[in-house]
């Protein structure tokens, strides 16, 4: 479309402006000509650059026979009527008012434009959020339950592509099932959501890959577009950790509070059952032995000495606050844990030896506490293991982990899987004699020296109890 153009103000500098920039998708307009009385209009100087036809009376755009469309920009009513009156039939022609409808196409094509780009801020921002910021799983969830968008995390989870999970029910990708959460176990949040209109909570209980059993708490928060629920943002993040750990603080703090009430109790005993066992002991040697009173007077005193076996053990419980730690080294101080617990395996007739690493870094230990750990699971062991038995306590450096290792193995009786829980419980014990804080003691020691200590075992076949311990970052002997 060709367009002459009467009146060069600045409108006309403006409506060229507009043709020039805007792509138009079903007219194309060009600007050929401009005409103006004063020689130094501004859109006549720009006309005249560009080579256009340039005049000071519109009249001789009449004689030009390739014009489609006059533009009157004078504001003068006259002058359009003049033009209407004048102009051949194949021309059209508009006057200013009418042509304001370019400056409203201007206005909301910057509007457009200016909308697109706070779209595309916002997009970035919303990348930036779900898919850098946060690292638990996010997923946009429709109404229908189908998924529509889902963050890098997530996928990554899933071993998924985007592509493959947008459009997907949400509960096939997690949960690999053909219908909706539901039921005490696994509540489907989006239901609550879509019941309440708010925000709503839930724990999961997933299975991972290796089978094992992980919590999730997932929140979900409505998606709504002008005051209408559209769909939800679901969060999940995975809490098993977090509730471990809670669980590990409250064994801790349980044996913390035993511990005190334990040296306190074991203080205020210890006198009166040196009494009992002397006072036994006195008048048992007044007496001839055989007689039922010196029979009865004997299991007094092995029942005192029994208590005092348990209550040294409560002290030694007690006892496990404070650690002195310097450099050692753990094979020696398992050889010299072999040496206190010979007699005791010889005595069952249990074969007891190690099998240590060839050289260890040395570790900051407590030499004495550590002892004590290792002759606790070596006394364990040789309870444990019927005569004939094998014993075997190994060490080990693993050097990518940076980690010590040691390992007490028995061919004893095992442990049940129901106990396997409750053994590092302070006062679990199976044993008829048993005091059932060995393992309790054991577990404290090894945590203060931030390591790890855990069993695995076959009953009928035999114990591992294995002790990790962890060397200091950066120490690559
Ligand atoms: P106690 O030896 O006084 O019973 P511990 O805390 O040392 O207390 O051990 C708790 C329980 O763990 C034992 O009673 C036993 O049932 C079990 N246990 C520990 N070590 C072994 C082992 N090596 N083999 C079988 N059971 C074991
Ligand atoms: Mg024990």
């Amino acid at each position: 479309m060709r367009i002459a153009i009467v009146g060069a103000g600045n409108k006309s500098l403006y409506l060229m402006d507009i043709i020039d920039k805007y792509e138009f998708q079903i007219i194309s307009p060009v600007v050929v000509a401009v005409a103006d009385i004063n020689n130094d209009a501004p859109g006549l100087v720009k006309a005249r650059e560009r080579g256009m036809f340039v005049t000071n009376d519109y009249n001789d755009f009449f004689k030009l026979d390739n014009i489609d469309l006059i533009i009157e920009l004078t504001g003068n009513l006259d002058i359009h009527n003049d033009i209407l009156s004048k102009k051949n039939n194949r021309t059209r022609a508009i006057a200013h008012t009418i042509a304001r409808l370019f400056w409203e196409i201007d206005h909301a094509a910057r509007r457009h434009s200016k909308t697109n780009q706070e779209l595309t801020e916002t997009l970035a921002l919303y990348n930036v959020l779900i898919n850098g910021l946060i690292h638990e799983d996010v997923v946009v969830i429709g109404l229908n339950h189908k998924i529509i968008d889902i963050n890098d995390t997530f996928l990554e989870k899933l071993g998924l592509t985007r592509d493959e999970a947008i459009g997907q029910n949400c509960y096939k990708i997690t949960h690999h099932q053909s219908i909706p959460c539901s039921g005490d176990e696994h509540p489907c949040p989006l239901a609550d959501v879509i019941k309440t209109g708010k925000s709503s909570r839930a724990t999961h209980i997933h299975q991972d890959q290796n089978g094992n059993k992980r919590h999730v708490s997932i929140s979900c928060y409505p998606l709504a577009e002008k005051g209408v629920l559209k769909g939800v943002i679901e969060v999940s993040k995975d809490i098993t950790k977090d509730i471990e750990f809670e669980k590990k603080m409250m064994q801790q703090e349980k044996l913390v509070s035993i511990g005190r009430l334990s040296a306190g109790v074991a203080h205020e005993i210890n006198n009166p059952l040196t009494t009992i066992l002397t006072s036994a002991m006195l008048i048992q040697e007044d007496l001839e032995e055989g007689t039922e009173i010196h029979k009865e007077l004997a299991i007094i005193s092995n029942e005192a000495l029994r208590c005092r076996k348990i209550v040294k053990s409560l002290l030694d419980f007690a006892r496990q606050t404070k650690s002195f730690k310097r450099m050692d080294d753990l094979n020696e101080v398992i050889n010299e844990s072999l040496v206190l617990t010979r007699k005791q395996a010889r005595f069952k007739d249990v074969d007891l030896s190690a099998n240590l690493a060839r050289e260890l870094p040395p570790l900051a230990i407590d030499r004495d506490k550590i002892q004590q750990t290792l002759i606790n699971l070596t006394l364990n062991a040789i309870e444990a293991t019927p005569p004939g038995g094998k014993i075997r306590l190994f060490s080990h450096y693993f050097k990518e982990k940076n980690i010590l290792e040691i390992k007490v193995s028995d061919t004893g009786d095992g442990i049940l899987p129901e106990n396997l829980l409750k053994i590092f419980d302070p006062f679990f014990t199976t044993k008829k004699n048993g005091t059932g804080l060995g393992l309790a003691i054991t577990h404290g020691i090894i945590e203060q020296h931030g390591g790890t200590i855990c069993a695995k075992s076959t009953p009928g076949k035999g114990t591992d109890f294995v002790v990790r311990l962890p060397l200091p970052q950066g120490n690559d002997n």
